[in-house]
């Protein structure tokens, strides 16, 4: 499921940028304006995980910009369906803001790459 409506960044508020990324065949938001982070609608980090094109393209996207900082032990609230997001470690031992009621997830800027190098 690809959103079109414009979302607020569940870190910092700002307007999230919705960039297209033609390897991934979707759009992606991102808060380009204000922390960096990413957010993945319903399923959509799961598909670009088996895509390493597509990963390195939103890392160097967002690469040598200054972003804001955030608190990321602050609870987010998912952008999409307003639930509040849960926190989760996995595996590979980066924190990812999730939501279980429409399966977007949120990434703190970096934290692709993080999870990039563990896999
Ligand atoms: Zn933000
Ligand atoms: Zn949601």
């Amino acid at each position: 499921m690809d959103s079109t409506k414009i979302l607020q960044c569940p870190a910092c508020g700002h307007t999230m940028r919705k960039v297209n990324i033609p390897e991934a065949g979707f759009t992606i938001d991102m808060c380009t304006n204000g922390c960096g982070g990413i957010l993945f609608d319903n399923q959509e980090l799961k598909t670009i995980f088996s895509k390493d094109e597509v990963i390195d393209k939103i890392i160097h996207y967002l690469e040598n910009s200054d972003f804001n900082e955030t608190n990321t032990d602050k609870v987010r609230v998912c952008p999409v369906c307003d639930t509040p997001m849960v926190k989760t470690g996995g595996a590979s031992g980066v924190e990812i803001d999730c939501c279980n009621v429409c399966g977007a997830a949120f990434l703190d800027n970096g934290e692709l790459k993080k999870l990039k190098q563990k896999s």
